[in-house]
């Protein structure tokens, strides 16, 4: 059994914890495939109130693992993907990424994610599906896909939770938004002391595992629906089916997924 992810209950709170901090918790499928499997054992346990998100390490998530990608097929990502094209990359994604992502949303039970360090791209699909967000007063949120030649991430939460200006801004400088400006925007609920982000996020948790667990889910419910009243699922279909059109361009231009290789990115400084 890996050890990527893991999973504890206790006080009718789940905790679900990134655990591949040698690697800034970058996400690979094994580890993907991981933390679903835990959100879906959170989901269905009667036990559990409450899902905490928490990641070992000084960083939440460095994003997608694309430490294997090659210039001509990622690899890292999936061995058939080469063989099967864009569309398969599309399923794929559309499973993984957006897929994963807004099936966590949709769990009828409250969310926490406690962030430290960086959060960087597919981080943000980790967290933003949550309900509530503890940053560190560390936590750094960037996008800095731009720079890979598709127009952000898989799942665009980004102009739902910054606003239209800064989340074209995150976007065109791949700067990241610092812990409290993200507080001031409302797309982090508070910020602490990085030394204090497991305790004060696990007792948030445990305020919210007071409460009827009935009305918790009916109040999620009634916040996310009015999101999608606004159009917030046709947006992120929309915006998903977008980012691929960016994988697309690219790989017609360069034969690769994304245009530049990721140590540039690194190399840049921004992230
Ligand atoms: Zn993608």
């Amino acid at each position: 059994m890996s050890d990527l992810v893991l999973y504890d209950v206790s006080d009718h709170v789940a905790t679900i914890t990134l655990n591949r901090p040698e690697r800034r918790n970058a996400q690979n499928p094994q580890l993907l495939d991981l933390l679903n499997d835990c959100w879906e054992r959170a989901a269905a346990d009667d036990d559990v109130k409450v899902i905490l998100l928490r990641a070992e390490g000084p960083h939440f998530s460095a994003g997608h693992d694309t430490s294997g990608v090659k210039n001509d097929e990622l690899s890292s990502v999936d061995d058939n993907i080469a063989e099967t094209g864009t569309l398969g990359l599309y399923r794929w994604e559309t499973k993984r990424f957006l897929g994963y992502s807004r099936r966590w949303r949709e769990i009828p039970k409250p969310s926490i994610a406690a962030v430290q360090g960086a959060c960087i791209a597919g981080g943000l699909m980790l967290v933003w599906p949550c309900d509530l967000i503890v940053a560190a007063d560390n936590a750094r949120f960037a996008d800095p896909v731009v720079m890979m030649g598709v127009g952000g991430v898989e799942y665009h939460g980004h102009t739902w939770e910054l606003g239209a200006r800064k989340a074209k801004e995150m976007l065109f400088t791949a700067k990241p938004v610092l812990a409290d400006e993200a507080e001031r925007r409302g797309m982090v609920n508070r910020v602490v002391p990085v030394e204090e982000l497991d305790q004060k996020s696990r007792e948030l948790a445990l305020e919210i595992a007071q409460m009827h667990p009935h009305a918790l889910e009916m109040a999620k419910r009634v916040v996310n629906q009015t999101l999608d009243i606004q159009g917030q699922y046709a947006a992120l279909q929309s915006c998903f089916d977008i980012h691929h059109l960016g994988h697309n361009s690219s790989y017609v231009q360069t034969g690769s997924f994304i245009m530049v290789d990721h140590n540039a990115v690194k190399a840049s400084g921004k992230v």
